[in-house]
């Protein structure tokens, strides 16, 4: 059995946090600045289950299976739960090894996907999970909806919930998360692994209060609050209408007040990060933690007709954010494509030592990376008259610049990203893909017919 060397590590989830929108945001920049930056980190998957399953796992979805099962929320977190138990009872989950090497363990999340329903708090002793709307009450199991009549009201429980918290001016629960990281610092001695998912950059894409007045983003009237209640749901009902499926175009209005309320969303977390040192600094564990600070997959606002995550391979919608600063960390810029599979190797060569090629750290694993997505139809839900069209998995296999996309809605393309950064010019027919790349879609293939 490993036993904890290394030091403490913090690892920052940002949920649907894309690459792009954190260049430049000045505290990310700052603190990144004095470690390791990723520009070309690729999430494992494109949503937030299978994509923290494979960080925690070090496995590709079509492996780990925690993926959607297109019968629903509640289905979708029981396969979760049995897939992460499975992998913590194999020894092939991070946090129970870690917690099995003597590290003390601790999570914390608004986010329903990454706590208990999804069996992602194995081998956390301390956890505080809670509801983003609700952040004082604890997760507690969720209700049988068993009649027309219980699923209306839970709508309109959910709509009274989200009215008064647009109306209270509260962030997603950042603020709750950082008090129960307060506690934690100051009562761990170390050695120990803490992770925390936040939803800031998640939708419903309406910021914090502090960052509302200053975007300009304060809904002025009733008309304008009933707007943004109703945005989640209607995202979910147009996104796929949203692209060429139904023709439908959200209007250009919509998505630009989506990407300045992202942006001071971004604007939000940026400023948490901050207060994330300060909080380290002050219980004299700033020396000795490395803090990570990552994605778990992006968000489209249009690109390739897509809102949202999940659907496309696009690089808005895979690429994140990846920066790690702390003792032992080298100042360094990598451009080459790096995989958040690497998450796993990474934390558990900072803290048990361990030699995986796998880590970030060890540049072997450089240059390549790969994600998974899958059937479009069973992560959200399409308009009626398209649902008995199967658009079928998606996958994309990096090899330096070259991307070779299999997108379920723009189907096969090879792209070049140096000179190519909009994904806009097809190479198939100039250009082979890398034998790197044929191998990885191989592969794919062959777990993905074995599922069917
Ligand atoms: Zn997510």
């Amino acid at each position: 059995m490993s036993v904890a060397t290394g030091p403490n590590v913090v690892l920052v989830v940002l949920d649907s946090a894309r690459a792009d929108a954190l260049a430049d945001a000045p505290t990310f920049t700052d603190l990144a600045g004095r470690g390791a930056r990723f520009e070309r980190a690729i999430a494992p998957a494109g949503w937030t289950i299978p994509s923290h399953v494979s960080m925690f796992s070090g496995l590709e979805p079509t492996r780990h299976g925690a993926i959607a099962t297109g019968t629903g929320v509640q289905a979708d977190l029981a396969n979760a739960r049995a897939k992460t138990h499975a992998l913590a009872d194999g020894g092939n989950l991070l946090a129970p090894l870690l917690q099995h090497a003597g590290v003390a363990t601790f999570s914390s999340s608004p986010n329903p996907w990454v706590g208990p329903g999804a069996g992602l708090d194995a081998g956390f002793a301390e956890k505080r999970f809670f509801k983003w709307l609700d952040p004082r009450a604890t997760v507690t199991p969720p209700p049988r909806l068993d009649s027309r009549a219980a699923k209306v009201m839970q709508v309109v429980r959910a709509m009274r919930r989200h009215a008064a918290w647009v109306r209270s001016g509260r962030d997603k629960g950042a603020e709750v998360v950082l008090e129960c990281l307060d506690d934690f610092f100051s009562t761990s001695s170390g050695p120990f692994f803490a992770f925390v998912n936040l939803i800031e950059t998640h939708e419903p894409h309406y910021p914090h209060a502090s960052e509302r007045t200053r975007a300009a983003l304060h809904p002025r009237s009733l008309a304008e609050t009933a707007n943004i209640v109703l945005q989640p749901g209607l995202v979910r009902l147009l996104r796929m209408r949203a692209h060429n499926w139904g023709g439908h175009r959200l209007p250009d209005s919509l998505v630009e007040r989506w990407k300045q309320a992202y942006a001071a969303e971004v604007r939000y977390v940026d400023r948490w990060l901050g207060r994330l040192m300060e909080s380290l600094a002050r219980v004299g564990h700033a020396d000795d933690t490395v803090v990570i600070v990552t994605g778990d997959h992006g968000e489209s606002f249009g690109e390739g007709g897509i809102v949202g995550h999940g659907l496309s391979v696009r690089e808005p919608s895979v690429r994140v954010p990846l920066a790690l600063w702390g003792p032992g960390i080298p100042t360094e810029v990598e451009t080459l494509p790096v995989s958040l599979l690497s998450i796993r190797a990474t934390v558990e060569h900072l803290m048990l030592g361990t030699d995986d090629p796998r880590s970030v750290l060890n540049g072997s694993g450089r240059g390549s990376a790969q994600v998974e997505i899958e059937d479009p139809a069973r992560v959200s839900r399409p308009p009626r008259k398209h649902r008995r069209v199967s658009l079928g998995p998606g996958a994309a296999f990096y090899d330096g610049d070259l991307k070779l996309a299999i997108d379920p809605f723009e189907g096969r393309r090879l792209l070049d990203l140096a000179r190519d950064p909009g994904e806009a010019h097809d190479l198939s027919g100039q250009q082979d893909p890398t034998p790197r790349q044929l191998e990885a879609l191989k592969e794919w293939e062959g777990r993905v017919t074995r599922d069917a």
